[in-house]
């Protein structure tokens, strides 16, 4: 038998609390995984308090991440012994994810271990990185011209997605400017490449629909009133890609900064992401992910203080990224 951390129906309500559960509770999936690692998301924290209903099937382990080894595998394209990654693919929503010493996956789930970096490493990236690299390669795909296509600001900067988001944009060359709002972060967003700051009281509150233009491109995490202000600021013709929904989920803007700067929104979602643009996001990351950069980013927790770390990152008092170890 082994520990999970599991949601249950408790009187109509998600309840988290530690289990002991044996192999033959997991599903039934091709790949049995020993955990090595897993880590905190935003998703987890909402999933573990409870506060979103994120699990859709009860009793649900927790966890959109793991890292370890393959046990057992039906699968040819797998091997005991392997080492592999699982991001999202409906972890902790409809399928068991990565809160338990064991985990059994579906084969088309699993990514091989980067070479570039350890169990621990691919975890300190986790969803919230690996959606950073997403990010990045959006905004490049679509044509954000480097070292001189100006300003490219990251909101939620000192969260997750956003301390990736700008050490991977300081390294590619990009000047980054960093909205937060913890000042006491400034210096280590500054060590992660930050050129500028800005107070993010500045994009909380609703201003005009075109605004004095700023941003060649942004990576936004936090949604809302923000991210239509981010619109607003973008230089004409300038993008930007939105992944979050840390301030909110709604949009309320209007299509000006589209239809009188060119200026595109370019939605990312990490959960169902095809092969390909995993594949690319993992490349991007090993290329232009400084292993220091990614230590000073990271803090390791065991799998008991989870709970507690969930009520924390919905606070927004999480800085970088929270590797759960498991093991
Ligand atoms: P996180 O570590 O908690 O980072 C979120 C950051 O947003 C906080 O650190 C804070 O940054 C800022 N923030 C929090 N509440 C805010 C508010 N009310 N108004 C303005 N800013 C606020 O979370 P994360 O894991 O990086 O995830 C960030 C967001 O991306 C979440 O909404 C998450 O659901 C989303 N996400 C989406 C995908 C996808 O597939 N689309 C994948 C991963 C994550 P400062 O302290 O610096 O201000």
């Amino acid at each position: 038998t082994f520990t999970a951390l599991m949601i249950e129906d408790a009187d109509g309500k998600p309840r988290a609390g530690f289990k002991t559960i044996s192999l033959a509770d997991l599903p039934d999936h091709d790949v049995l995984v020993e955990v090595a690692y897993s880590s905190l998301n935003y998703k987890d924290g909402l999933a573990v308090t409870g506060k979103s209903r994120i699990a859709r099937k009860l009793p649900m382990v927790a966890g959109a991440d793991l890292a370890g080894t393959v046990v057992e595998s039906r699968s040819p394209d797998w091997r005991a012994g392997d080492k592999v990654v699982v991001n999202g693919w409906g972890m902790s929503e409809t399928e068991w994810g990565g809160y338990s010493r064991f985990q059994r996956v579906k084969p088309q789930w699993l990514t091989r271990l980067p070479d570039a970096f350890s169990l621990e490493q691919a975890m300190a990236i986790g969803t919230a990185g690996y959606t950073s690299a997403l990010c990045v390669n959006a905004l490049e795909d679509w044509g954000m011209i480097k070292p001189d296509a100006g300003e490219v600001l990251v909101t939620g900067a000192a969260g997750g997605v956003g301390s990736v988001a700008v050490a991977l944009l300081a390294n590619r060359g990009y000047n980054v400017v960093a909205s937060t709002g913890r000042p006491e972060t400034h210096d280590y967003l500054s060590s992660l490449g930050a050129k500028g700051f800005i107070d993010r009281n500045t994009l909380t509150e609703k201003g005009g629909p075109l605004q004095k233009e700023r941003w060649a491109g942004a990576v936004d995490t936090v949604g809302s009133t923000t991210l239509v202000n981010v619109l607003g600021q973008t230089v004409y013709g300038g993008a930007v890609a939105a992944c979050g929904l840390a301030g909110g989920f709604d949009l309320p803007g209007t299509v000006m900064p589209h239809i009188l700067r060119a200026v595109t929104l370019i939605g990312v979602d990490s959960v169902m992401a095809p092969h390909a643009k995993r594949d690319r996001a993992w490349a991007t990351l090993a290329e232009s992910l400084d292993p220091d950069a990614l230590s000073r980013i990271t803090q390791v927790e065991p799998l008991e203080r989870v709970p507690e770390l969930a009520a924390e990152i919905l606070a927004g008092r999480i800085q970088g990224r929270v590797v759960v170890r498991i093991a």
